[in-house]
């Protein structure tokens, strides 16, 4: 916090409609007058003794503020550089990834009731990014789960099942077939469930968990769902498709010194530069990254101001079924402030 009151928050606006839909963020969060300061950084890759790096000005920034909101990132397939979500993870360890899907009034979905929470662990499992050739026609990928990095992302799942008050975790696995790995995430679980007493602990198979959500979500209104990478990954668009897509899904990346808030969906750049985007899911991140600073109030406005535009069903963008363009409906927001 500065000695002007506000906060500054490192801004990474992204790829493809990227910066359409940090500009709604960036607008909302000025006719709220919310206390933040955006200090925007670049993170064109760069290739630094091979590997993939961001610039040391952008690693700089994050460290000073802890906290930054990012847009999309486009990763560039067979270049040699690695998704620069993951350097961003890696970088920053940032071990939890946060993912809440509620449903929305005013955008029909086969279920009006979803509200799921879904913690992934966000540093290694499939994707160690260890992958090799044996021999021609035989390709090895190693999915590395260690007892460390496990313990770390499922005590945080139940601290946050404490603070939000949201009692009940349930780790979601295949330690059926994959006895060791799933099957150290799964006893570590065991384990650090019994330091939090006042929270009710269970396991489920992944693709029971698939089955169960997408034939009734209500029973997975109450717990927050805790997993290795990959299944986190997948899991959460489902989640995401329950509630209406991609436009609607926030996260945050969180780790222990910084943390990193984002929508779920990529650059589209089949839509990219239209003004067709729907900026819902960064905002909602923003939203989250709010909270995450303890400003709640500020937080609770703005999200309702999101929320009764969208019930209100006047001005949606064309994902939600709507004719306006992504400026448009940050307008109607902005009015409603
Ligand atoms: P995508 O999420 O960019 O797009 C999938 C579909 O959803 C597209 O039809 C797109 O138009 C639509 N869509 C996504 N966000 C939308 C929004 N806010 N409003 C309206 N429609 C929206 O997925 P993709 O096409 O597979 O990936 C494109 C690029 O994004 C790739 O380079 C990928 O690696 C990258 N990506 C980045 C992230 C990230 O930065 N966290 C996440 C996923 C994908």
């Amino acid at each position: 916090k500065g000695s002007d009151g506000l906060y500054t928050v490192s801004l990474i606006e992204g790829d493809g409609i990227g910066p359409e839909i940090s500009q709604s963020v960036k607008d909302i969060f000025a006719a709220a007058k919310a206390p933040i300061k955006w200090e925007p950084v670049d993170v064109t890759p760069q290739l630094r003794d091979g590997k993939t790096t961001i610039p040391a000005e952008t690693i700089k920034s994050i460290e000073k503020n802890k906290v930054a909101l990012k847009g999309p990132l486009a990763t560039p397939i067979g270049k040699g550089h690695v998704s620069l979500n993951l350097t961003l993870r890696r970088t920053f360890n940032l071990f939890a990834n946060v993912r809440p899907c509620r449903s929305i009034a005013g955008y029909k979905t086969p279920y009006d009731n979803v509200d799921t929470v879904l913690i992934r662990e966000n540093t290694e499992g499939e994707y160690s990014g260890i992958e090799h050739v044996v021999v021609d026609g035989v390709v090895q990928s190693i999915k590395l789960i260690t007892r460390e990095a496990s313990e770390r992302v499922l005590r945080f799942a139940f601290q946050y099942a404490e603070d939000v008050g949201r009692l009940k975790v349930r780790a979601v696995h295949k330690a059926t077939i994959m006895k060791m790995s799933d099957g150290l995430f799964l006893s570590t679980a065991d384990r650090v469930a019994k330091d939090f007493p006042s929270v009710e602990f269970d396991a489920e198979l992944l693709d029971n968990t698939c089955l169960k959500i997408v034939t009734d979500p209500t029973p997975y209104n109450d717990k927050v769902l805790v997993m290795p990478n990959l299944y986190g990954d997948i899991l959460s668009d489902m989640c995401a498709g329950l509630i209406g897509g991609l436009g609607l899904t926030p996260s945050g990346n969180i780790g222990d010194e910084c943390s990193i808030f984002e929508a779920v969906h990529g650059s589209a750049p089949d839509i990219a530069g239209k003004g067709l985007a729907n900026p819902t899911a960064l905002l909602l991140s923003s939203i989250m990254m709010l909270r995450h600073m303890e400003l709640n109030d500020h937080a609770t406005r703005i999200e309702k101001a999101i929320f009764d535009t969208l019930a209100e069903g006047k001005t949606l963008t064309g994902d939600l079924g709507g004719k306006s363009k992504t400026h448009e409906y940050a307008g109607a927001i902005i009015k409603r402030l």
